[in-house]
């Protein structure tokens, strides 16, 4: 038995027959819950960070409990852009009724210093109430569920109507060889999909109660723009108005007093009606008043004062990089700054480059667009997808609400969009909005979250594939 192994860099394409024997046996537990426990462990353990290299282990320690769950070699792929750099797609066949459904989740994590942290963050370490670990949120809770849940689908005798696909990728956090842009580009075939379920939504918990189930529909665009002054300088000694520096300063704050338009694509309309019906009193009234023509001025000051608000009601631009000057003693003969821009979906560039032309408004300033992320529209809000999504939550959170949202960072979601793929953040992980610590120190996932979502996400795939 050989199971077969690709990588690829700048086109070369180099095939690996492993042995399947490398893989070292897994044993199946008897118990659901167990089962999820065990890969989630193993998942947490492995470091899979830019550092630490250790995809490739974790997607073949992966790939080790399908084989054991008794899924065919054919149905494992492992492969990746580099040798460390390892994805594993998993397919369960279904009846082929409709196109495969895929579930994606990144296995690699953002770095985590032993001294920084309480705790060991690659050890899966628990207290009464919480798994804490690098990854136990972001994303290796959703890739052990998947996986669990794959084994679980078999074992259990479902037959869906459409594949079930696993995808479980590396360098979504970093890294230039990017699992899902690797397997829609060089496997294709893999990753044919109706529609894919990913990271970016969450259930959110109001006094330890669930409040409401987000679907992630779409992103913002991360778009670079850079702001440079230039100016024939001279000796400090003897001073002018006419400087490098204060130019670029002014535009910096005339960039920081711009508010780009409000724009409300449908997702957002739809998410700010729910805000209005879970909010009570003035900030109740103020998320329906998003929805009038125009919208009442007080409304729209008091919620675009929050960065998070703000942040979903329009493009945003803000300079992130300062470099000016050449010496102590002359006035400088340049200055620039970098503008990070978060486009909403859609946005094209050229024309965020006019306004902020317009509005940095001094000839003698060049602004130019430096690069970004590629335009990926929203995923249409299907009754399919929202159906299910709300007959599950509603099965399990009885009168919990629905919530589509937008992402103003990024995740793989984008990638598929543009890849003609809908995709959809949901997971059913009810967490704590103001104690999220993705990315950050002592992160941690609650356990009865962990288990909920493990459920949720099953009936969830079932519902869709039934
Ligand atoms: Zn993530």
């Amino acid at each position: 038995m050989f199971k077969k192994i690709l990588f690829s860099n700048l086109g070369i394409v180099l095939i690996l027959l492993t042995p399947a024997a490398v893989l070292a046996q897994r044993t199946i537990p008897s118990d659901d819950q167990q089962l999820l426990y065990e890969i989630y462990k193993e998942l947490i353990e492995y470091k899979t960070t830019m550092s630490e290299k250790n995809n490739t282990i974790a997607v073949e320690g992966m790939a080790a409990w399908f084989q054991a769950a008794g899924f065919e070699d054919e149905d494992v792929f492992i492969g990746g852009a580099l040798p460390h750099k390892g994805n594993v797609v998993a397919r369960l066949r279904g009846s082929g009724v409709h196109d495969p459904i895929i579930l994606m989740a990144h296995i690699d994590v953002v770095e985590a210093e032993r001294e920084d942290w309480n705790l060991d963050p690659f050890v899966l370490n628990e207290d009464e109430e919480f798994y804490y670990g690098r990854g136990t949120l972001d994303d290796k809770a959703m890739a052990a569920i998947f996986t669990a849940n794959l084994i679980r689908f078999k074992r259990n005798g479902f037959v869906p109507n459409r594949d079930i696909i696993v995808a479980l990728t590396s360098d979504e956090e970093s890294g230039g060889s990017n699992g899902i842009n690797w397997l829609l580009e060089n496997q294709p075939g893999l990753m044919q999909g109706a529609l894919a379920i990913n990271e970016g939504g969450y259930g959110l918990l109001q006094n330890g109660e669930p409040l409401a189930n987000t679907i992630q529909i779409a992103e913002k665009i991360f778009a670079t723009f850079q702001v440079t002054a230039r100016n024939p300088g001279g000796h400090s000694s003897l001073p002018r108005d006419d400087n490098a520096i204060y130019d670029l300063a002014e535009a910096l704050l005339k960039i920081r007093d711009f508010d780009f338009p409000v724009e409300l694509n449908d997702v957002m309309r739809i998410s700010f009606q729910r805000q209005s019906e879970i909010n009570t009193g003035q900030r109740a009234e103020d998320f329906g008043a998003l929805l009038q023509e125009p919208i009442p001025e007080g409304s729209l000051e008091r919620l675009s004062r929050e960065a998070a608000i703000n942040a979903q009601l329009r493009t945003t631009a803000v300079a992130t990089l300062l470099d000016g000057g050449h010496a102590s003693n002359a006035l400088p003969q340049s200055a620039v700054a970098t503008v990070n821009v978060r486009m909403l979906p859609g946005s094209d560039p050229q024309a965020v480059l006019r306004t902020l032309v317009r509005v940095v408004d001094n000839p003698s300033l060049e602004v130019v667009y430096r690069g970004g992320g590629r335009v990926s529209h929203p995923s249409p809000l299907t009754e399919e997808l929202l159906g299910a999504v709300e007959s599950v939550t509603e099965a399990m959170w009885p009168g919990t609400t629905v919530m589509p949202t937008m992402s103003t960072g990024a995740t793989d979601g984008a990638k598929m969009r543009i890849a003609g793929i809908p995709t959809y953040g949901v997971s059913g992980l009810f967490v704590d909005r103001n104690d999220m610590r993705i990315h950050g120190q002592d992160e941690r996932l609650r356990k009865k979250s962990l288990y909920e979502s493990y459920e949720f996400l099953y009936r969830l795939a079932e519902n869709l594939s039934n």
